[in-house]
């Protein structure tokens, strides 16, 4: 193993210890977070120590990043689960939809009828978030909030998918509580037991209200350049 890498095996294990510690602090059950390791910009050799240290869940932000390392790594490491947290593009479905075990930023209808499109082409069905835009903010991805009904129904009726979680980044100068709570009480209404919410700065309040998935980046990798 390269030394160099030694503090990713740290790191992840200090922050493993705090989703922990989180579960235990807010009631929540042992094992009910999973920690996606957000390893976008970061190059295989600083993923594999964490792969090493048996870290199987992992976000990218791009398709063509995620095609670049992930077969790979994928023919090193078994049972490893992948999931897509940045924009998808619809001319990136097909790749998204052959690499990707979790697409967590569904958004908008045109994206919808793709995915549906290729998933029934295939036979390959990512599991899949829809995005909201808790915050409402005007350059950020994701459903409006008052429209995360609608859209939802949309997907399930309209186009058969399958909408097991949420997902939402909530502005970065606000307190993120509310962002989390109004995620919650949406996934509620909807029948949505999964819940993708809380990063670096802000997991342990994200478990505390109820997120299943922490998408962690920084906190185990290191800043990114
Ligand atoms: C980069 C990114 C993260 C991880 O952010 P950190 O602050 O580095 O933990 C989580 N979610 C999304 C959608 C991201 O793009």
């Amino acid at each position: 193993m390269d030394e160099a890498h030694q503090d990713v095996i740290e790191a992840l294990a200090r922050v493993k210890g705090e989703v922990a510690r989180a579960e235990r602090d807010h009631g929540r059950k042992a094992g009910s977070v999973t920690l996606v390791a957000v390893s976008k910009t970061m190059p295989a050799e600083r993923i594999r120590p964490a792969l090493v240290a048996g870290q199987r869940v992992f976000g990218e932000n791009r398709v063509q990043e995620g095609k670049e390392k992930w077969p790979g790594l994928r023919a090193e490491f078994s049972s490893i689960e992948l999931h897509l947290i940045g924009a998808l593009q619809t001319n990136k479905v097909k790749e998204a939809v052959a690499l990707f075990d979790v697409i967590e930023t569904v958004d908008r209808e045109k994206l919808v009828v793709e995915l549906a499109k290729e998933i029934a082409r295939v036979g390959r069905a990512p599991k899949l978030y829809v995005q909201v835009n808790t915050g409402s903010e005007p350059q950020k991805a994701g459903i409006l909030p008052g429209e995360a009904d609608d859209f939802i129904r949309l997907c399930r009726e309209t186009h058969g998918l399958i909408i097991s979680g949420l997902m939402c980044i909530p502005p970065a100068d606000e307190p993120p509580s509310p962002h989390f709570a109004l995620l919650c009480e949406i996934a509620r209404r909807n029948g949505i037991t999964t819940l993708s919410m809380g990063m670096s700065a802000d997991y342990d309040p994200a478990i505390q209200l109820g997120a299943t998935h922490v998408r962690v980046g920084s906190a185990i990798f290191g800043a990114r350049h």
